[in-house]
């Protein structure tokens, strides 16, 4: 696949919202072979917001600096 120097705006995969200022290199997600989704930024926020409480609500500060051996 040839990379496009000034690739069109594409449809976000999970809010269906044109990816403004386009950047395959940023927004095109490689799943597999078979799966490529497009994500605009507010959607990676999101996904990075709601992992980050997950990691927060499974692994507490203390549990994690007792693993990592942090702090
Ligand atoms: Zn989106």
């Amino acid at each position: 696949m040839v990379p496009n120097p000034t690739p069109e705006p594409q449809p976000c995969a999970l809010c269906g919202g044109l990816i403004q200022a386009y950047l395959p290199a940023f927004h095109h997600l490689v799943l597999d072979e078979h799966h490529e989704v497009d994500l605009c930024q507010a959607c990676i926020d999101k996904f990075m917001r709601w992992q980050a409480t997950k990691f927060a609500t499974l692994f507490p500060t203390k549990t994690l600096k007792k693993r990592f051996g942090a702090g």
